[in-house]
């Protein structure tokens, strides 16, 4: 039986998409080659007891999005914090610095920073989270950058901002704030996408985690991310939506110039009306779902530039108690960013580009059991560690990854001595183990294609095709790789489901 829509795998912003297509109206189903729904957000309990996000850990971002409320997940899913959001640490292991719920505690713990903190928070208000918002909306939206203007002093402040917008964080916090605990707070969050802090477009994604983690408190869902998982899962299938999990579509059919059904592993067909709308990396779904030969040359030569960039190197360890931090004010912070100094970070990040095992890698640590105890035994704690990493590092044996693990928990026991000590069980999964779980994680790569400006919204997935349209009539992109980029907001499938069904619109009134 035919659907108006199928939608090509059930990570965020396929079941995003989903949702507002059977909202519309439309009859919707989701095809998923997982066993669980839910992409990069999920979790598993290990024999032990312990919950382990595999991929997703900190939801601040999504609570920047409209989608929290509009899926109903800030009512679906129970959400824990704490009262530190985000720290920072770095060598040679002195005090951190700490983002407290309240602005003014945070600013407390910054001293000749304290007025700057608070002024960028007042800032934030004011204009960045409408910027941010506008920016992360359909690419060409007039009302939202009216919005932001009119919230301007003027057109040098506009200047001025689209400049911010540009710089790197590195010069921004130099320039900003006298401290280093001010400029590593902020600056370490750059270390979760992947242009180096000395580079171009490194200061919104640094601005954006501070700020979510500043407004927000970093949070997480209680029982793990798997339970953010369900509760996506549960408005598309109010909505309408079938979701199907163990189905792993192979091919999208083509007749005639349209995408007009799809075909999965075991040589069923679904035929669709309407839409199929992939929540599947774009290199992948050209490749292998719907073949080249369908695809305009010059689209697919475009295609080619799409860049991924390095991995995220993953390692659960489960602890016997909490993390015995030197910092004892990070002991609650559900995020801990493990650094040296500025230095520290861009060196890093160019090893990791050239394709090296970082010498002293950037550490993001969660600690998310500090807020949602429910995820560990009695009394014990894990530590979940990620850090970017080459998928194939050109200077280390094929062996490398339980000897680059070690070189992790060096790093941890500098800032928290005696951790070893404490160590249940580690485990390690490296760049191209990610991608096993989900092809859409290219290399390790969990953004969908790198954040670097020139792979940004009119450039994103391909320039001049930023409109989730593909060059075949009725297949469109919902995923991280397509405009705004990787996270768990859902505004890529928001977006895209936006764009199907004013297109539907359009092309209803032209035939009436
Ligand atoms: C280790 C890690 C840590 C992260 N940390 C955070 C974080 O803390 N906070 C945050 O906001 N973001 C984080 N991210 C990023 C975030 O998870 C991703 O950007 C987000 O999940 C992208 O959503 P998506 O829907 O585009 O794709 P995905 O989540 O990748 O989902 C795509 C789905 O499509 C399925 N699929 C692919 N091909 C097919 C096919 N042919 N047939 C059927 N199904 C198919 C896949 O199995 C998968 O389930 C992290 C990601 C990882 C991996």
């Amino acid at each position: 039986m035919a659907v108006d829509a199928v939608v090509i795998g059930a990570g965020p912003n396929g079941l995003v998409a989903a949702t507002l297509l059977a909202r519309a109206g439309w009859s919707v189903e989701v095809h998923e080659r997982s066993a669980v729904a839910g992409g990069a957000v999920g979790s598993e309990t290990t024999a032990r007891g312990y919950v382990h996000d595999w991929g997703s850990a900190f939801y601040g971002v999504l609570h920047t999005s409209p989608v929290l409320r509009e899926l109903g997940l800030d009512r679906r899913v129970r959400w824990a914090r704490t009262g530190t959001a985000a720290a920072t640490v770095w060598d040679p292991g002195g005090p951190g610095a700490v983002v407290r719920r309240s602005v003014d505690a945070t600013a407390d713990g910054l001293g000749e920073d304290a007025a700057a903190w608070c002024a960028l928070v007042d800032w934030w208000h004011r204009l960045g989270a409408p910027l941010f918002d506008a920016a992360l909306g359909p690419v060409g939206d007039p009302l939202p950058l009216l919005r932001v203007l009119r919230r301007t002093a003027g057109p040098r402040e506009v200047v001025q901002t689209a400049r911010t917008m540009l710089e790197p964080v590195e010069a921004y916090v130099r320039q900003g704030f006298r401290t280093d605990a001010a400029r590593l707070l902020l600056a370490a969050n750059a270390t979760h996408a992947d242009v180096g802090i000395d580079a171009a477009g490194s200061t919104p994604p640094a601005l954006l985690l501070a700020m979510a983690a500043q407004v927000h408190g970093m949070p997480v869902p209680v029982g793990g991310a798997a339970s953010l998982a369900t509760g996506m899962v549960e408005a598309a299938e109010e909505a309408g939506v079938v979701v199907r999990t163990g189905v792993d579509v192979t091919r999208v059919v083509v007749r005639g110039g349209r995408a007009v059904g799809v075909v999965s592993a075991d040589g069923t067909g679904t035929a669709v009306r309407r839409a199929v709308v992939a929540d599947v990396a774009p290199t992948l779904l050209a490749r292998d779902l719907v073949g080249e030969q369908h695809l305009p040359g010059a689209w697919l030569a475009s295609l080619r530039r799409h860049r991924y960039t390095s991995g995220y190197f993953r390692l659960d360890v489960d602890l016997d108690r909490p993390a015995p931090w030197a910092d004892e004010r990070v002991g609650d912070s559900v995020v801990v960013h493990v650094t040296g100094d500025l230095d520290d970070i861009a060196m890093s990040q160019a090893e990791v580009r050239r394709g090296r095992l970082p010498t002293s890698p950037q550490l993001i640590v969660g600690q998310q059991d500090r807020a949602d105890p429910s995820r560990v035994p009695p009394g014990a704690a894990s530590l979940w560690v990620e850090c970017h990493c080459p998928a194939v590092p050109v200077d280390a044996p094929a062996d490398w990854a339980g000897a680059f693990a070690e070189r992790l928990l060096d790093r941890l026991e500098a800032h928290a001595p005696g951790l070893r000590a404490h160590v249940v069980d580690t485990a390690a999964t490296p760049p191209l183990g990610l991608q096993e779980r989900d092809p859409n994680l290219v290399g390790g790569d969990v953004g969908g294609g790198s954040a670097a400006p020139d792979q940004l919204v009119v450039f994103r997935p391909v320039a001049g095709w930023s409109s989730y349209a593909l060059p075949v009539a009725g297949l469109w992109m919902c995923g991280a790789a397509s405009h705004p980029g990787g996270g768990v907001h859902g505004l890529c499938g928001r977006n895209a489901a936006r764009a199907v069904l004013r297109r539907e619109r359009l092309s209803l009134r032209a035939v009436r």
